[in-house]
């Protein structure tokens, strides 16, 4: 990525290790990127400059082996949350420090030119902008002073979220509900993960607007929870949690999330190509 330009530099992958059965755990480009940057670099001044516009953006992740969900990690989300009965009905909605996180598939995951597929199109669907980090270095039990360190870089995300009864790694986990994009920023373009500033539209409409300042539990504190539980390998993201003005979306919405340090990507919704799930 080079202003409204982007390069090929997918030769790179010749450098990568061949790849043997079983796999070990992480995505390999992740794994390898500090190996791979100096190739990337020769790489970007070889190749044509292609415009932005005429590439399709698949996720900057190919292979993570988990994707994280923060649950109502900013206050005022809390608040609309508790107030909106449709968003997770007959259910008190408690504080992240008390439920911990939960998963996403990660057969959900989708890039921005992929779009997102409604395959339940009776029920509600929501929007989720938020900011998404990718672990760059494996871990566990991380202490708050290191978690920054296991940082590869950063990207936007939706956390596309089906309302209703069931657990929330279920209802999250529909095919094309984890887009990640527009690209992969690297840790050292973002100078203070505690301000990180991002917004949604629908339409063109501005529906979410928030910065990484007003999250419940920071980054780094995110790091800590998650790898007290399981070990973080390259690759696994987590996806940060969402601030206020969650809505439903409509097959033939056109989100667009952005953020001054991150990008700006567009997806946009369809319904399932099947008349959804006989059940
Ligand atoms: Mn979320």
């Amino acid at each position: 990525m080079n202003g409204d330009t982007v390069v090929d530099v997918s030769a790179v992958l010749e450098f990568l290790p061949a790849s043997v059965w079983p796999h070990p755990h992480g995505d390999a480009v992740i794994t390898h990127l500090d190996k791979l940057r100096p190739r990337i670099s020769e790489l970007l001044k070889q190749g044509d400059a292609l415009p932005l516009g005429g590439v399709m953006l698949k996720s900057p992740i190919a292979n993570p082996g988990k994707i994280i969900g923060a649950p109502v990690n900013y206050k005022a989300h809390l608040e609309e949350t508790n107030l909106d009965k449709d968003v997770m009905p007959g259910q008190t909605i408690h504080p992240i420090e008390d439920i911990g996180l939960f998963l996403k598939a990660t057969s959900s995951l989708a890039g921005p030119g992929e779009g997102i597929e409604i395959n339940f199109p009776n029920r509600r669907t929501d929007h989720e902008a938020e900011v998404v980090v990718v672990i760059g270095k494996q871990g566990r039990n991380l202490r708050e002073e290191e978690a920054l360190d296991h940082i590869a870089g950063y990207c936007l995300g939706l956390d596309m979220s089906l309302r209703g009864r069931e657990d929330r790694g279920f209802r999250k986990s529909c095919d094309t509900y984890a887009v990640l994009g527009p690209w992969l920023t690297t840790a050292e373009h973002v100078p203070d993960p505690a301000d990180i500033p991002f917004s949604l539209t629908v339409n063109g409409e501005t529906r979410q607007k928030s910065n990484t300042r007003q999250l419940i539990l920071s980054i780094a504190k995110l790091i800590v929870m998650a790898s007290a539980y399981y070990t973080l390998y390259p690759g696994d993201v987590i996806m940060t949690g969402t601030p206020e003005g969650i809505s439903p979306v409509m097959p033939g919405d056109v989100i667009a999330v952005e953020s001054p340090l991150l990008g700006r990507f567009e997806s946009s919704v369809r319904e399932s190509v099947t008349s959804g799930p006989p059940y």
